[in-house]
Parts: structure tokens; C-alpha cells; sequence
């Protein structure tokens, strides 16, 4: 069985104008595409493998073969990453109740979380991702270089942002903190919190 691309669950310019139609085709169906085709090139002579859910390979990336571990890990992560992504975007859902109070009990104030969170999307040196993630029943904020996922280290993702210059660059060239400061006019606070409900009921 192999691996899809999965739909957007939105038009390519719903995000507009804050995320640009042009970015959203060539960042899906070119960028998450290859990753797709790359995992399953990497799963091709593993049977067994292929049915197995990615974010399980993520979480024991030392059962797969060594040759192939690092593409697993790379592509995987890749089209894990960009499927979480697309889903916790949307414009104009106003931050619910519940995120509010898990914020600010976690942080003080949504502000020194925004501040946070931005600076770690800041502070990534080169291609990689920022994270808002539940450990251990906490929330935490922390960031990954190239397409490694925090789900590696047994933390459940609920946020996160693709600080990929593919992510931005066309619309933003160099100015990673206008994009980061944009996205979160598209941050879907409903899937935010279903994932962090789910992440705190394990
Ligand atoms: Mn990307």
C-alpha cells in the first residue's frame, strides 16, 4: 500500500492574503508531493513497512533498516509535517476559550507564548519547523531542523509552523518574521484544540 498526497482541505487561496495561492500549489503539490513519492520510494522494499502508520516509523525510526533510515525520517517526517500543517490553518477562527486558558496557565499570557513561539520560528537556524506540543501533559514549545518531527521524541504536536524558505519565500523573500507574524492570522484555534484534547487524553 502506498502513502498519498493528501488533499488540502481548502482552496489553494484560502489563505490569501497571508499565505499565497502560488506558495500553497508549489508548497503542496510540488514540495509534500515529492515527499510522498520519496517515502514510498524509501518503503519499497519493506513490505511490512508500508502499512505502518508514519507516525509510528517516526517513533521507532531504529526498526527501520539502516539504508533507508534517514530517507524514512526525512520524507516521512515530510509528509507527517505538511499534513498537520495544512490542517491547523484557517482564516478567522477567533482562539477559543479552552486554548486561551491552557496558554496562559502554561505561559502567563498568550503574548509571552506568541513571543515564544516566534522567536523559536525566528531562531531556527536554515530549513526546519517550530512547535507548540504537549509533553507529558504540558504544554512546551520547541523547534526541529529539516523535517524531523517532535512526535521522534514522544511529544505530541498541536502547533506548528514550516519555517521552509519554500514556505514563504515567493510572497516574503527574507522576512521570516513578517510570514511568522502572518501566520497567526490563519491559525486554526478549533483543530488546535481537538489535537490538544486528543495529545492530554493519552
Ligand atoms: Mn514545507
Amino acid at each position: 500500500m502506498k502513502h498519498e498526497l493528501t488533499p488540502l482541505p481548502y482552496e489553494y487561496n484560502a489563505l490569501e492574503p497571508y499565505i499565497d495561492e502560488q506558495t500553497m500549489r508549489i508548497h503542496h503539490d510540488k514540495h509534500h508531493q515529492t515527499y510522498v513519492d520519496k517515502l514510498n520510494a524509501a518503503l519499497e522494499p519493506y513490505a511490512g513497512l508500508q502499512k505502518v502508520p508514519i507516525e509510528t516509523l517516526l517513533q521507532s525510526l531504529n526498526t527501520i533498516p539502516e539504508q533507508s533510515r534517514n530517507a524514512v525520517r526525512n520524507h516521512g517526517g515530510g509528509v507527517l509535517n505538511h499534513n498537520q500543517f495544512w490542517n491547523i490553518m484557517k482564516k478567522d477562527v477567533p482562539i477559543t476559550h479552552k486554548m486561551t486558558e491552557v496558554i496562559n496557565h502554561a505561559f502567563g499570557s498568550f503574548d509571552v507564548f506568541k513571543k515564544q513561539f516566534t522567536d523559536a520560528s525566528l531562531n531556527r537556524f536554515g530549513s526546519g519547523w517550530a512547535w507548540l506540543v504537549v509533553s507529558n501533559g504540558k504544554l512546551e514549545i520547541v523547534s526541529t531542523a529539516n523535517q524531523d518531527t517532535p512526535w521522534s521524541e514522544g511529544k505530541h504536536p498541536i502547533l506548528m509552523i514550516d519555517i521552509w524558505e519554500h514556505a514563504y519565500y515567493l510572497k516574503y523573500q527574507n522576512k521570516r518574521a513578517e510570514y511568522v507574524e502572518n501566520f497567526f492570522k490563519v491559525i486554526n484555534w478549533e483543530e488546535v484544540e481537538r489535537l490538544y484534547l486528543e495529545a492530554v487524553k493519552k
